[in-house]
């Protein structure tokens, strides 16, 4: 009942959220709201399946009545990042308040307003003082304070590979789990039967949707040679209609967080473009209106080495690049070729193909003729490879943020 009451909070509060979520990180609103209305989603999805958390019966020997409890670890700790307070807050607190948890949160440092909103709103929701506890201040001193303090019994990190070797490091100083979820480099690959005007609408969508800032965007696309240059041109068409302005103003496109990371977004495509084709973009769009902020052009690389920065390392910015494939093994070999492996989209009319590549495909989440589903809060997410461990969403959460007992009693 609390957690639903935290989630009718979140709705009552979704205009406000929705605008400090905008303001904080310069998304588009439209995107803050949509983003509002999945944190709620969370604290209901795990409001209700919170009640399926049960441990089991065992078979065991004769006069054993054995059975297992899911218990909560105690203290979790939740370390998030800037690209989407909102729903990663309410991601990782909601399972770990449905499991039975008291959590701390050190939302990032460009972005901590809604994190610190929806600690007040639980608060008036009734959750008592003390079990949902927010702790912003910079990565180095809030952050590594939390990670390596000996009262948290779980930490559950999203960010970078970097930081996320050090939280871990950090938490196994004292024996304490992690989970970890550490972004992506993941592929839209497309084969010549795909319905080519719903792949291309969401192959855009996919890497534009928060400036490209999303640790699950399409940032790859790989494109059989086939129908390359008709996909590249429709692509190329759509990303030099998108409006861009400030995310209040509800453009498609939002500025960049921040200037270092235009800095380095900015680095990483001029070395791509040196070894591809840049095909649009390249850098801030022209304008007086785009002065004034971290503003980025949807650019589009083609042809990119895919031993290159910039088809290798998580861009964290509105920046596709391509590559084009022969077969299916190519496609294979080309998908799974970065130490990555979160999530990856194929689109093809052929079931079976699509089967082999969901078999073959080491990613913790495959899409077939789509890209995320509404926020996925159903879904378990995660990696495989560098992309980390553990999963977040889903009923899998609540397995993560529960320790198991094992039980025998002696009936005899
Ligand atoms: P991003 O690339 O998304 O900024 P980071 O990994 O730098 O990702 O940051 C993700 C979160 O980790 C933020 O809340 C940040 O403050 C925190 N953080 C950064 N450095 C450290 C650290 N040394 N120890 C613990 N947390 C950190």
């Amino acid at each position: 009942a609390l957690l639903r009451g935290v989630a009718r909070a979140i709705e009552g509060d979704a205009e406000e959220l929705s605008r400090l979520e905008s303001l904080d990180t310069g998304k588009p609103l439209a995107q803050a709201r949509a983003d509002v209305a999945v944190a709620a989603r969370y604290f209901d999805f795990y409001a209700s399946a919170a009640e399926g958390l049960a441990g089991a019966t065992l078979a065991g020997a004769r006069g054993i009545f054995a059975y297992t409890l899911r218990e909560p670890w105690g203290v979790t700790a939740h370390i998030i990042p800037w690209n989407y307070p909102m729903q990663i807050s309410a991601r990782t607190l909601a399972p770990a308040l449905a499991a039975g948890n008291c959590c701390v949160l050190k939302p990032a440092e460009e972005a901590p307003l809604t994190a610190l909103r929806l600690a007040r709103l639980a608060l008036d929701a009734g959750v008592p003082p003390g079990v949902l506890n927010v702790v912003p201040g910079h990565g180095t001193v809030a952050g590594a304070a939390l990670a390596a303090h000996p009262g948290i019994d779980h930490l559950a990190f999203t960010g970078s590979q970097e930081v996320g070797v050090l939280v871990a490091r950090a938490a196994a100083a004292h024996i304490v789990p992690v989970t970890l979820e550490l972004g992506g480099k993941s592929p839209n690959v497309v084969f010549p039967d795909a319905d080519l005007e719903r792949a291309t609408g969401t192959v855009v969508a996919a890497i534009l949707q928060n400036a490209g800032q999303t640790c699950s965007a399409g940032s790859r696309l790989l494109v059989h040679r086939s129908i390359h240059d008709d996909v590249v041109q429709e692509i190329a068409r759509r990303f030099e209609g998108v409006s861009i302005g400030r995310g209040l103003d509800d453009p498609d496109l939002g500025p960049l967080i921040s200037e270092v990371q235009r800095t380095r977004v900015a680095a990483l495509v001029r070395e791509g473009a040196a070894s591809g084709r840049l095909v649009t973009g390249g850098g801030a769009p022209a304008g007086d209106a785009y002065r004034d902020g971290f503003f980025f052009a949807p650019t589009l690389v083609d042809h990119v080495d895919p031993a290159a920065g910039i088809a290798r390392e998580e861009v964290f910015g509105p920046v596709l690049v391509v590559s084009t494939f022969e077969d299916e093994d190519e496609a294979v070999a080309l998908a799974n070729g970065t130490d990555y492996g979160l999530i990856a989209a194929v689109w093809t009319r052929d079931l079976a193909r699509a089967q082999r590549l969901v078999a073959e495909l080491r990613v913790g989440q495959v899409f077939v003729n789509g890209y995320g589903a509404g926020g996925g809060v159903e879904l378990p997410f995660g990696g495989q490879k560098r992309s980390g461990y553990g999963r977040e969403k889903g009923f899998e959460a609540l397995l993560e943020y529960s320790q198991l007992k094992s039980v025998a009693v002696n009936i005899d």
